[in-house]
């Protein structure tokens, strides 16, 4: 197993399949003058399946792919449908923003892609270009839409909130939420974001949106927490309809049960969103190692792993990357 200094045990593998993207949400992406990876750079599919079933003799159970936006990645169900064949693969999910779902979901469900996560900040289309640069709101409802049809149920839907903005987006996306059956949780804003305009004066925190969600709908009730290393607190709303959780990443942070490991596009592992370190699997795939060799790369990155991210403290040092380029 992998366990790191502080005994968390890392089971849960996030990997990211391109740094490119079809939207430019601020507190990700800059807006233009983006250099992105060389093709050649990424991982190939065959490499990120060998370098998944060297991570599954280590322990990891749990796979997410993402990005960047990984749907652009040409051919991502043939991806899925390697990943799901490997033995003890628990779950593979998804996060999408969903513009390009409608075309996709059938494919990547017909693969085997067990869960789904979608990205989606406000129901306003003018706000939701704002954050995303792009008028793309109708294809993401529209997949969404899709992504039900085709079987896929407990969708979650993923919103950031950004404080003197999306204010008024909260009671709305519950409602969304609370009608078509998906999950909601929101994402308190990281200072992730390649423009560094991150301060915590934009972050809206998940206690003030929960508050905002009593106002509407009346106290909200905890459900009980059935995955310790999830990072969401979730709780169900008073009349049994639906439910909501917050990641707070900034205002309550959950580093002490952080279970995780990331894979960038090009092949460096990390045991953090916010190290400042990597390690190298792509050099090794690339030079003929034996697993041996890579599974001591992964205990290794594991054994570096911090006690916590350290947003908070004074000498906080951003990392180089920002989130597209990690991976979120
Ligand atoms: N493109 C896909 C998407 O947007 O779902 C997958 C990659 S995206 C980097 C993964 C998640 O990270 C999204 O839910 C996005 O909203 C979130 N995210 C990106 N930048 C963030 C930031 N600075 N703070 C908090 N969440 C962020
Ligand atoms: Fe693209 Fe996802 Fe980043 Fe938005 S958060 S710019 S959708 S990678």
């Amino acid at each position: 197993m992998l366990v790191d200094s502080f005994g968390r045990i890392h089971d849960s593998l996030r990997i990211s399949v391109t740094d490119r993207c079809n939207i430019r949400c601020f507190y990700c992406m800059p807006n233009e003058n983006i250099q992105f990876l060389p093709r050649e750079e990424l991982l190939s599919f065959e490499e990120l399946t060998r370098f998944a079933q060297i991570a599954l003799q280590a322990g990891i159970r749990k796979f997410r792919l993402t990005g960047g936006e990984p749907l652009v990645r040409r051919d991502l169900p043939r991806l899925v449908a390697s990943l799901r064949q490997l033995p003890g693969v628990e779950d593979l999910a998804l996060t999408t923003n969903g513009v390009l779902l409608a075309e996709q979901v059938e494919a990547l469900r017909a693969a085997g892609l067990m869960r789904l996560n979608v990205s989606l900040d406000s129901l306003r289309r003018e706000v939701f270009e704002q954050i995303t640069r792009r008028d793309e709101l109708d294809r993401v409802l529209a997949g969404l839409r899709r992504a039900v049809e085709v079987g896929f149920g407990q969708i979650r839907i993923n919103a950031v909130s950004i404080r003197g903005l999306t204010e008024a987006d909260i009671v709305p996306l519950a409602e969304f939420c609370r009608e078509s059956g998906h999950t909601l949780r929101f994402i308190e804003y990281m200072p992730l974001d390649a423009d560094q305009g991150w301060t915590e004066s934009l972050v809206l925190t998940g206690a003030k949106v929960r508050a905002r969600l009593e106002e509407a709908f009346g106290q909200l009730e905890p459900s009980a927490r059935t995955d310790p290393s999830q990072p969401a607190v979730d709780y169900r709303f008073a009349d049994g309809i639906g439910t909501v959780g917050f990641i707070n990443p900034v205002s309550e942070p959950f580093c002490g049960d952080c279970n995780r490991l990331r894979i960038t596009a090009e092949g460096q592992l990390r045991n953090c969103l916010f190290s400042t370190e990597e390690f190298d699997v792509r050099a090794l795939l690339r030079n003929g190692a034996s697993a041996a060799e890579i599974l001591e790369l992964l205990r290794r990155c594991v054994g570096a792993k911090k006690a916590g991210h350290g947003i908070n403290d004074p000498k906080f040092i951003r990392p180089q990357r920002a989130m597209y380029q990690i991976g979120g």
